[in-house]
């Protein structure tokens, strides 16, 4: 069965990287929300990993040990200058 999300692609004229498949937005709404899609992966990391996942769910402390640091700063800190990665729906090239 073929990912409903993939693959990254370079546009052949300007050489930004994008998805080239991504789900219509009826379809981020209904079965990629936030809400839906944690709740699936939890119940997939319980079967596939429990004891793991028990000790995880145990120490969601640790969590709150160290201050957390926003997006904007994870970005200035991590992300080289370059290509910006954005999704076009259905689309083999954004140009
Ligand atoms: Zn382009």
């Amino acid at each position: 069965m073929e990912a409903p999300i993939g693959p990254l692609v370079n546009c052949s004229r300007c050489g930004m990287t994008y998805l080239a498949r991504v789900p219509d937005y009826a379809a981020l709404a209904q079965d990629y929300a936030w809400e839906r899609s944690t709740k699936r992966e939890d119940a997939r990391r319980e079967r596939s990993e429990p004891l793991l996942y028990k000790l995880d769910r145990a120490t969601r402390w640790r969590l709150h040990v160290l201050p957390r640091v926003d997006m904007s700063h994870l970005v200035q800190r991590h992300v080289d200058r370059g290509a910006v990665l954005a999704s076009v729906a259905a689309t083999a090239d954004p140009c």
